[in-house]
């Protein structure tokens, strides 16, 4: 255990931190933490040193939003399953993860709810979001519709209560009756309030951030498009300044000149790149499901199957974190963004900032080690490399 526990050095990479990118830099870990991040090179003892020369060191990833990945998923199957869709993320370099939970009947969403808070309390997840059943129908995407529900405060505690705290993040369509309270009652229990798979108009969307509405959950996927006279969630959304918006930068869900357009639009502190995986990610094309719904993945592309067996909406996607971590570098945008949008702004916005998201003194010793091309090469979570990487 001590031995484990014992300090790392890596020196002379390209350390990106949140006050620019160190080359060459080191890190010195201690623990479970980041003791020291410098400018310069670093002579170290042997054993405990990782030449870093040529890397770039960015901080671990920060998922917020993903349903599962390497086979399985955390909306179904055991504790086990979902303990395995992490460790498939982490080898990723997801060193906090966020299961998302889709639509589902109410019981159904308390059951997966208290089985996955244990592994939130122990930290093989960071939290619990529920992107439903509070959505629009019209809006569904690759939800199932039928469990859809108008926003109720007393359903909404309930799921709270079954999380047993670690519900961190709730997605809701703004235009349903009833969802002014629900937002007020999220926001004021501490529960990021995301606008998603909605259907509603600026005004209404507008007034959602109003009453404390935060976060935009995959901005432009599950929503009324912008339209020059009437923006949409999409335009009221990236118009506001203290709203986050989620992007899922994988080269399906969205054109790279989106992503471009997004991150300048909303500037460093707003973006926030997700998978939003599904089971299939890191697997071959075939038959997957999504909660209750069937989907096909052919080219990586993994879409809904309709009543008569063809192929429907898409239905999440089968990327990684360090894919779509490549994707936004590629289509643009410097690194030190990429990684902002990929760790810090996600930490912040689940309210992790204190604890981890950054190269940082005093945070989580959570990295991930990439080559010029941002390959993932090693990944360090809580001070310790990853078996497979080192
Ligand atoms: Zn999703």
């Amino acid at each position: 255990m001590t031995h484990q526990q014992a300090g790392h050095l890596l020196t002379g990479g390209r350390v990106v931190t949140p006050d620019g990118v160190l080359t060459p830099g080191w890190i010195q870990t201690e623990g479970t933490q980041i003791a020291a991040v410098a400018r310069g090179d670093r002579q170290g003892q042997a054993g405990n040193t990782t030449d870093v020369h040529g890397r770039w060191i960015l901080p671990g990833f920060v998922d917020m939003h993903v349903h599962g990945g390497g086979g399985t998923s955390f909306t179904e199957g055991t504790a086990e399953d979902a303990r395995a869709a992490a460790a498939f993320h982490l080898a990723h370099g997801t060193t906090s993860i966020v299961a998302s939970l889709v639509t589902a009947p109410l019981g159904e969403l308390q059951e997966r709810a208290a089985m996955l808070a244990p592994l939130a309390a122990d930290g093989a997840l960071v939290g619990l979001h529920l992107e439903g059943p509070f959505l629009s129908r019209a809006r569904c995407g690759a939800q199932d519709p039928r469990h859809m529900l108008l926003p109720d405060v007393a359903a909404f505690e309930c799921l709270r209560a079954a999380a047993a705290g670690h519900l961190r993040v709730i997605t809701i369509a703004p235009e349903l009756p009833g969802a002014r309270d629900l937002i007020t009652a999220a926001a004021s229990a501490g529960v990021t309030v995301a606008v998603g798979h909605t259907d509603a108009t600026a005004e209404v969307t507008a007034a959602a951030v109003d009453a404390g509405a935060t976060h935009a959950t995959h901005l432009f996927n599950g929503m009324r498009p912008v339209h020059h006279r009437e923006p949409g969630p999409v335009g009221a959304l990236l118009d506001s300044e203290e709203v986050s918006c989620e992007v899922i930068a994988d080269g399906v869900h969205l054109h790279d000149t989106i992503i471009r357009l997004t991150a300048h639009i909303a500037g460093p502190g707003r973006l926030v790149l997700v998978t939003d995986a599904m089971s299939a990610a890191g697997l071959r094309d075939g038959r997957y499901r999504l909660g209750s719904r069937q989907v096909s993945v052919s080219g990586g592309v993994a879409r809904l199957i309709d009543d008569d067996g063809r192929p429907g909406a898409i239905a999440g996607s089968t990327a990684t974190m360090a894919g779509v971590v490549r994707r936004a570098a590629a289509a643009g945008l410097p690194v030190p963004d990429v990684a902002d949008a990929a760790s810090t702004t996600p930490a912040r916005v689940l309210g992790l900032a204190d604890r981890l998201g950054a190269l940082r003194p005093g945070l989580a010793a959570n990295l991930v080690v990439c080559d010029d091309d941002l390959a993932v090469r090693a990944v360090m979570r809580r001070g310790r490399w990853l078996p497979s990487a080192q």
